[in-house]
This record gives structure tokens, C-alpha cells and sequence, in this order.
């Protein structure tokens, strides 16, 4: 591979890793969403992964970010 290619394909990957998906070793691709998901349900919130902890609405310490389903559930 020659050295511009090669540094084509790193900066693509770090693109790649911005916008949500995660290259492994073996050059695979996993979608990776930047929301988290529910720690009740499991379902994505429209929490991102990157936003601070102090600032989310329905994070709760110890048990983690909820979706504002099982959040409003659980603080009714
Ligand atoms: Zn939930």
C-alpha cells in the first residue's frame, strides 16, 4: 500500500469513528450509535455518548442513562 493510500484510509477511518461507526483491526465495520441507550429497556435514547453527565435529565447515578419513558415511569 503505498503511503498517500494508506493515509487516505487512516483518516477515513477516523471519520468513519466520528460520525458512528467503529473499524475494528481486521478492517470490519460496526455501527456503532453515539446515543445511549437505556439501561431499563435497552431502547436508544436521544442521549448522546459524548454529552456531559451532569447536564442529561434522565441519568441516574448507579443505574445509568434512561429513556425518558422508563425515566417518567420510575420518577412519576
Ligand atoms: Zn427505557
Amino acid at each position: 500500500m503505498s503511503i498517500i493510500l494508506k493515509e487516505k484510509v487512516t483518516n477515513l477511518k477516523e471519520l468513519c469513528e466520528k460520525v458512528c461507526f467503529k473499524i475494528t483491526k481486521d478492517d470490519k465495520i460496526i455501527s456503532s450509535s453515539p446515543y445511549e441507550t437505556c439501561a431499563f429497556c435497552g431502547k436508544e435514547t436521544n442521549v448522546r455518548k459524548d454529552s456531559y453527565i451532569g447536564n442529561r435529565k434522565t441519568y441516574i447515578d448507579g443505574a445509568g442513562q434512561l429513556c425518558t419513558i422508563c425515566y417518567s415511569r420510575i420518577y412519576k
